[in-house]
C-alpha cells in the first residue's frame, strides 16, 4: 500500500487548493513544498519589520475564489479579510499627465471625459462587451478542464454564448483597445495590463482585454498581505487531515511502466502515493522529475516546444516616510506602441535599462500593518526582464541597476522615494528563478499565447503518464491567482471522476 493516496508538488495556490480539495475528498494527501513558506508566487516575506508580497498584489474575479472556499465548507471572506482599494489604479503617463480609474465604471468614464470626451462612449461599449465575455468566460471557460478537443467542444456546447467572442482568441490586446478607443492616451492608460497576462499588447491574445473591465467588478487585497490566501487554503485543508511539508524539494518522479508512483525528495527519500499532483511549472516537471526517458520521442519534442512566460524584475522597498502616491496600484506607463517596441529592441534583445515603467504597489496604503509605523511598504514591479542579459549577468549589473532604477523612479514619479529607503532588495529573472525553482524566472510559467492555451497548454490529467495530474499556471486556463484556483478546481473533479 502506498504512503499516500496524494503527493501534491509545490504550495503555490493551485497546489494548495487542489490538496485542501482532496483533503475534503477523503484522501489521505501529502503537499511538498522546497521553500520556507507557502503561497509561491502569492506570498508575503518579512525584513526589517516590512512585510513584502513578493508577486501578486491583488486579485480579481474574487468569486472564482470564493467557489474553491465554498467547497471547502466555508467562504473566501469568512476566512481572509479583503480590501477593496478604490481608485482601482493611478496612471502616471509618460508625457507626465496623471490620471485615475476609480472602481465604479461611471466614475472611471467622468474620469476618461476629462482627458478624452469622444471615448466616454467607447469605454461604456467596452465595458459592455467585456461583462458579457467575462460572465460567459468565468463559468464556461475558467471552470471548465479544456484537455482534449471534446473539452473544448463541451466548452461551447454548454456555454454558446462563448461563440461570439471567437474574434478575441483571434485578434490581440491592441485590437481591442484600439476598437474601443482612439485617444492614445486612453490607451496608453489600459495597455499596461497586458503584461499582467505576460505579453505586449500585439502580442497578446485579445481575451485578456477583458482585465481592464473585470478590474472594475471588484479588486481585492488581503490583509496581512497575500500570503493570507494560501495561508487560509492551508489551514483549511490541514483541519481535513492534509500534511505540509515545508523545505521539501522533490527531485524526481517515481515511475514505473510509465505510471507515477510517488516522489524522491532532495535527501533521497521515496514517498509512495496512488497519485500524484504538480503544481510546479510543466516543462520542468516532464523534462526533469518524470524525465525525458520516460517520455514519448512526440511528447519530448512537444514539451520542448513550450516557451517560458516573461520574467518581472521587481525591487522591494521599505520607506521612512508617506510616499507621494494615490492608490494601492500606481501604473508608470508608456505609451502602446513603446510598450511593443520595448518588447523587441530590450526583452527580446537581452537588455534592460533602468529607465523603466510598471506598476508601483503601495501596500501598506491599503494594510498600515505592514510597516513600522509612520513608514511604508512599496514595490516596484518593473517592465519584462530578460532572463539572461546579453554581454553580462544580473548578477555583475543588480546593484548598481537597481540604484540607477530607483533614482530613476524618484526623479519621474515618486519625489523623495531614494532618499527615504530603509530597506531595498532587488529580485531579478535569476533570482525569481533561483527562490521558486522557476525556469527562466517565469512568472506564469509558460506563455499565454494561443498556442499555449486551452488543449494546447499541458493537461490536467497527464496524456504521458498514469496517475500525474497538473494545476497552476502550466495547465488551463493559465496565470493568475483565480485562473490558478480554477485549475485546482478541475483537477480535483477530475481525480474524483477518474480515481475513484
Ligand atoms: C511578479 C508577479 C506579479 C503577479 N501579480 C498578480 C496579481 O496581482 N494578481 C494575480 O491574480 N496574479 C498575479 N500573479 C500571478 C499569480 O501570482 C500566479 O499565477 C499564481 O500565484 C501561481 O500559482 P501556482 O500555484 O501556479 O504556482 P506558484 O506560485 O509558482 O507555486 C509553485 C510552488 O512550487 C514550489 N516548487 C517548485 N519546484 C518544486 C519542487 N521541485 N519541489 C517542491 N516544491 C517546488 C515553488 O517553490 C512554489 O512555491 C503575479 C505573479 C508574479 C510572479
Amino acid at each position: 500500500m502506498a504512503d499516500y493516496n496524494v503527493i501534491v508538488i509545490g504550495a503555490g495556490v493551485g497546489g494548495l487548493g487542489v490538496a485542501s480539495l482532496l483533503s475534503k475528498q477523503g484522501r489521505k494527501v501529502l503537499l511538498l513544498e522546497q521553500s520556507e513558506r507557502v503561497g509561491g508566487c502569492c506570498s508575503t516575506f518579512e525584513k526589517n519589520g516590512y512585510y513584502f508580497d513578493l508577486g501578486a498584489s491583488i486579485i480579481e474575479d474574487a468569486q472564482v475564489i470564493d467557489w474553491c472556499f465554498q467547497r471547502l465548507g466555508t467562504s473566501l471572506r469568512s476566512e481572509v479579510e479583503l480590501i477593496s482599494p478604490d481608485p482601482i489604479f493611478s496612471v502616471m503617463l509618460k508625457d507626465g499627465k496623471k490620471m485615475k480609474y476609480p472602481l465604479s465604471v461611471e466614475a472611471s468614464a467622468a474620469e476618461i471625459g476629462k482627458i478624452s470626451p469622444e471615448d466616454v462612449k467607447g469605454w461604456y461599449d467596452f465595458c459592455k462587451y467585456m461583462k458579457e465575455f467575462n460572465d460567459a468566460a468565468v463559468s464556461g471557460f475558467f471552470v471548465k478542464p479544456a484537455n482534449t478537443f471534446s473539452d473544448i467542444f463541451k466548452m461551447f456546447a454548454e456555454t454558446p454564448k462563448m461563440l461570439k467572442y471567437m474574434s478575441l482568441f483571434n485578434g490581440s490586446y491592441q485590437n481591442a483597445l484600439k476598437k474601443y478607443f482612439k485617444s492614445d492616451t486612453i490607451r496608453e492608460s489600459l495597455s499596461f495590463q497586458a503584461f499582467y497576462a505576460g505579453l505586449p499588447p500585439e502580442l497578446l491574445p485579445g481575451l485578456y482585454a477583458v482585465i481592464p473591465y473585470s478590474e472594475h467588478e471588484g479588486i481585492y487585497y488581503s490583509k496581512g498581505g497575500m500570503i493570507a490566501i494560501p495561508a487560509a487554503l492551508q489551514r483549511l485543508g490541514e483541519k481535513m487531515g492534509l500534511t505540509v511539508k515545508l523545505n521539501t524539494l522533490v527531485k524526481r518522479l517515481i515511475i514505473k511502466d510509465r505510471r507515477a508512483m510517488g516522489v524522491v525528495t532532495a535527501d533521497g527519500t521515496e514517498i509512495t502515493a496512488d497519485l500524484v499532483v504538480s503544481d510546479i511549472n510543466a516543462k520542468k516537471l516532464y523534462l526533469e522529475l518524470v524525465g525525458e526517458e520516460n517520455l514519448s520521442g512526440m511528447v519530448r519534442t512537444g514539451v520542448k516546444s513550450y516557451e517560458c512566460s516573461m520574467s518581472t524584475p521587481t525591487i522591494y522597498l521599505g520607506v521612512d516616510y508617506e510616499p507621494p502616491l494615490e492608490s494601492h496600484h500606481t501604473l508608470a506607463t508608456i505609451p502602446m506602441e513603446e510598450m511593443n517596441n520595448y518588447w523587441w529592441d530590450y526583452y527580446e534583445a537581452a537588455r534592460y535599462p533602468a529607465e523603466q515603467f510598471g506598476i508601483i504597489s503601495w501596500t501598506s496604503h491599503s494594510d498600515p500593518g505592514l510597516a513600522p509605523k509612520g513608514h511604508n511598504v512599496i514595490i516596484l514591479t518593473l517592465g519584462p526582464g530578460p532572463y539572461k542579459l546579453d554581454g553580462t549577468t544580473w548578477e555583475n549589473e543588480k546593484a548598481g541597476l537597481m540604484d540607477r532604477i530607483i533614482k530613476y523612479y524618484s526623479q519621474r514619479y515618486v519625489p523623495g522615494l531614494a532618499e527615504h529607503v530603509q530597506v531595498a532588495e532587488f529580485s531579478t529573472p535569476a533570482d525569481f528563478a533561483k527562490r521558486l525553482l522557476s525556469p527562466e524566472g517565469a512568472i506564469y510559467a509558460l506563455r499565454q499565447d494561443v498556442p499555449h492555451s486551452i488543449c494546447f497548454r499541458p493537461a490536467a490529467k497527464s496524456k504521458s503518464i498514469k496517475g500525474l495530474y497538473l494545476v497552476g499556471a502550466s495547465t488551463h486556463p493559465g496565470g493568475g491567482i483565480p485562473v490558478v484556483i480554477s485549475s485546482a478546481m478541475n483537477a480535483a473533479d477530475l481525480i474524483e471522476k477518474y480515481e475513484k
